[in-house]
């Protein structure tokens, strides 16, 4: 069961209302967030809701039967909204793009990509100074000194930054230059890093881990709400399969699952879902018309030339022709019965 209790609820009230819950033989876990104080009982027994319910300082509760539960649409109905400010959201009523190199490289590199953005109105620039490679002698990323760089140019564009942080040591560091904090698909089950995450109070977009199921996925967005921050996305981004043809298989339908079994925002990452430049666009498009609230994918100016994953990214042509059908789509979507 779920209990959100009133606010500023005196420790008296809050005790007779664990003892109640323990009495029944749950086990309660107090969940603080920035936004609201939570109770989370887990245990076996049938149990009629209206002997917690009736409790003074309790405000709202619901039955979950699943093994998340704050990021639950059975407890929360009402789709989350993510407010970067300035006009810029992520969620349900906002169709999102978040388009960028896969590493950030250089200042000219960045300068390029903010332009193709702004001239397109992109409000969100991805691009990686931490860098997850199979490969130890890959690029790994031009670390903080690329990610002041990136902040500093995208403030003066009046674009956010989407950016991937790697461990727990530099969720601290990054705080203060980045809009959205980015868990990799390596790092889906990284507990420690989501449990840091849970401490900050900025957004962050989970991806869905190489070979993790809808409900991990999940399960690790809940480790970040439980953990007190309530600001969460979540990514497909294509999973390991038997399939050789493209490099991951972009599993669209984990979209409407996710949209019936979360609040949070689903957005779709088609460029490391097929892994193929040519084909990323088909994907991008038909992870719209699956309900995706949006796209994040890779673009450079020169993608043969990009130091990770140029084979999966967009020129600029393709990137502008993309946005532009993104949009088509997602109001053609909005029409459809
Ligand atoms: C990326 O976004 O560049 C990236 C490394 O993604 P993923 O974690 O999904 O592989
Ligand atoms: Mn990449």
């Amino acid at each position: 069961m779920l209990i959100q209790l009133q606010p500023g609820l005196a420790p008296a009230a809050k005790a007779a209302i664990i003892s109640r819950i323990e009495g029944l033989k749950y086990k309660v876990t107090e969940v603080k967030t920035q936004r609201a104080h939570y109770l989370v009982g887990i245990g076996k027994a049938d149990i009629d809701l209206r002997a917690v319910g009736q409790l003074p300082g309790v405000q709202d509760i619901h039955r979950v039967s699943d093994e998340y539960k704050l990021v639950s649409r059975k407890w929360r109905v009402r789709p989350t909204v993510l407010d970067l400010g300035d006009g810029v959201r992520i969620g349900e009523g906002d169709f999102t793009i978040v388009a960028g190199p896969c590493s950030i490289e250089s200042e000219a590199q960045m300068n390029t990509v903010l332009d193709h953005l702004t001239e397109n109105n992109v409000r969100l620039m991805r691009g990686g100074v931490f860098k997850p490679r199979s490969s130890p002698y890959s690029f790994r990323g031009m670390g903080m000194e690329g990610l002041r760089l990136f902040h500093q140019l995208a403030r003066a564009r009046g674009v956010k930054i989407v950016t991937e942080v790697m461990q727990v040591s530099q969720v601290e560091e990054m705080h203060d230059y980045v809009d959205v904090f980015q868990v990799g698909a390596r790092n889906t089950q990284n507990f420690n890093l989501l449990d840091a995450l849970g401490g900050v109070d900025k957004p962050v977009l989970i991806k869905r881990g190489i070979s993790g199921t809808v409900e991990e996925l999940l399960s690790s967005a809940e480790y970040v709400f439980s953990g007190g921050n309530e600001k969460l996305a979540l990514c497909e981004r294509g999973i390991r399969t038997f399939e050789t043809a493209s490099r991951n298989t972009l599993d669209l339908n984990a979209v409407p699952i996710l949209k019936e079994k979360t609040h949070l925002p689903v957005l779709v990452d088609p460029s490391h879902g097929i892994g193929i430049r040519d084909y990323v666009p088909d994907m991008a498009l038909a992870a719209v018309l699956a309900g995706a609230d949006g796209i994040l994918y890779e673009t450079h100016e020169q993608p043969e030339k990009a130091a990770s994953d140029g084979a999966q990214t967009l020129n600029f042509e393709e990137s502008g022709r993309l946005i532009r059908n993104l949009r088509r789509v997602y109001e053609l979507r909005q029409t459809l019965e």
